[in-house]
């Protein structure tokens, strides 16, 4: 290490959607802020199927500016195996992701943030004065060492500091989650009627989807999840060949100039991490392993958890304590509001467990529109699925059903 310390409030380790927030919401509350980047610009290459409701908006305060929106949307419709089609409508946005990445970053540079693009940490040293003091945090880049008071880890799914910061017992702060493989093309002349069209097809993506995210001029993202990682590509190419895609032209996304069209990156898919604070460090998004089990949906969670560690943040350096049991704070607040992940999880597991066929007759059983079931239209889909189908219950038919409506983006499903 070497070099003049450059001291701060809040070191913000990554410009995603998390770390963007995290650093806007930090100076908002009158933090010296520091928001560093690995990559030379921000949200390139994009790893994001784009889609954000206007629900997370609203919970957000976002006001988007026009230039990150590329498509307003309707909801999402569910495709079943057997072609069987049901919608949940709830407005939202398909967005330029690496645009609003960019605006965020933006808002925070204007709200007094520090950015710096192209910088990496890699070591992250306990400050110890009287009491615990912060982190002395190094790596690549000029403006390092970085003396912060507080870390905000939204270094999505590479969660860099929980490899970094080692506990007393020596054991990693997070042990090392699952990750299933998102990938995606950009096809033109789509057809699309404004819903985002997410196909369960286990026979393409194993314990994931299938989707088509509508952008505008007749762009789309045409992708898909799977735990099968290295058939992934293979997958989503017979997919598109065997379906009404085929004869589509695969272009390369705006910000990519060459290579190949494929375009995607890794979710993590273990819940969130059992630790997500420890003394002046918060782990937030994908970094903590926040993400919607069903479809993956991670935005509004990294926005969301952001807001709650910057609060926490700027209370725990007013009153000069850092300690983790001053950053608990944060955790008890992303578990009061987030949906809980084990009872989806079961769901997801229960729905995966599923034949094509009881799954397509599942979706056949709930009316065309999802969004307004309420009780008395879960009772009726039961009813429906009893009639048709008894043994089913004995497959947790139950929690599969509630997956989907724990997708919602009222439950941060997107
Ligand atoms: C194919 C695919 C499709 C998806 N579709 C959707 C969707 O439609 N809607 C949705 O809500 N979610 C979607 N997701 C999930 C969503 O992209 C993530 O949940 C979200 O981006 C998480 O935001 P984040 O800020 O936590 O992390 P990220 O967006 O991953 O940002 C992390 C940033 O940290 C930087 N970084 C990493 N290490 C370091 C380091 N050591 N030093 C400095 N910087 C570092 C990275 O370069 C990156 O810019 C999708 C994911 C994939 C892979």
């Amino acid at each position: 290490m070497g070099g003049e310390v450059t001291n701060c409030d809040v070191l913000v380790i990554g410009a995603g959607p998390g770390g963007g927030n995290a650093a806007l919401q930090s100076s908002r509350r009158g933090l010296s802020t520091i928001l560093i980047e690995d990559h030379s610009e921000i949200g390139t290459p994009v790893h994001c199927g784009e889609c954000i409701s206007e629900i997370a908006c609203q919970n957000l305060e976002l006001n988007l500016p026009e230039e990150v929106i590329s498509k307003r949307v309707h909801g999402i419709r569910v495709i079943f195996p057997d072609g069987t089609e049901k919608c949940l409508t709830e407005e939202g946005y398909v967005l330029e992701k690496h645009l609003f990445e960019r605006w965020i970053a933006e808002e925070a540079v204007n709200a007094g943030a520090e950015l710096h693009l192209g910088h990496k940490l890699q070591s992250m040293e306990r400050v110890e004065n009287d009491s615990f003091g912060g982190w002395l945090c190094d790596g690549k880049g000029d403006k390092f060492p970085i003396h912060a008071k507080v870390v905000i880890d939204a270094s999505g799914v590479a969660a860099v500091s929980s490899k970094l910061v080692k506990l007393e017992s020596d054991a990693p702060l997070n042990p090392k989650g699952k990750v299933v493989a998102g990938m995606q093309y950009e096809l033109t002349n789509v057809p699309t009627d404004g819903y985002l069209d997410f196909y369960i097809w286990p026979s393409y993506a194993e314990k994931g989807y299938l989707w088509m995210i509508p952008k505008c001029d007749g762009r789309a993202n045409v992708g898909l999840v799977t735990e099968d990682r290295p058939r992934a590509k293979k997958a989503l190419d017979e997919f598109i060949e065997e379906t009404h895609f085929k004869d589509l032209e695969q272009v390369l996304p705006p910000w990519k100039e060459k290579g190949s069209p494929a375009f995607g990156g890794t979710i993590p898919i273990s819940g969130p991490f059992q630790n997500t604070h420890h003394d002046g460090l918060m782990l937030v998004g994908d970094a903590a392993g926040f993400t919607s089990p069903l479809f993956e949906g991670g935005s509004h969670l990294a926005l969301k958890s952001a807001v709650y560690a910057a609060e926490t943040a700027a209370a725990a350096i007013s009153e000069g304590d850092l300690s983790s049991e001053r950053m608990s704070e944060y955790s008890r607040l992303w578990k009061a509001e987030f949906p809980p992940y084990d009872k989806i999880l079961r769901g997801k597991n229960a729905l995966f467990d599923l034949t094509d066929e009881e799954m397509s007759l599942m979706g056949s059983c709930f009316p065309d529109e999802m969004s307004d079931m309420g009780a008395s239209g879960k009772a009726m889909v039961g009813i429906r699925l009893l009639l048709r189908r008894p043994g089913l219950y004995l497959k947790r038919i139950v929690p599969a059903m509630l997956a989907f409506g724990y997708s919602r983006a009222k439950y941060y499903g997107w």
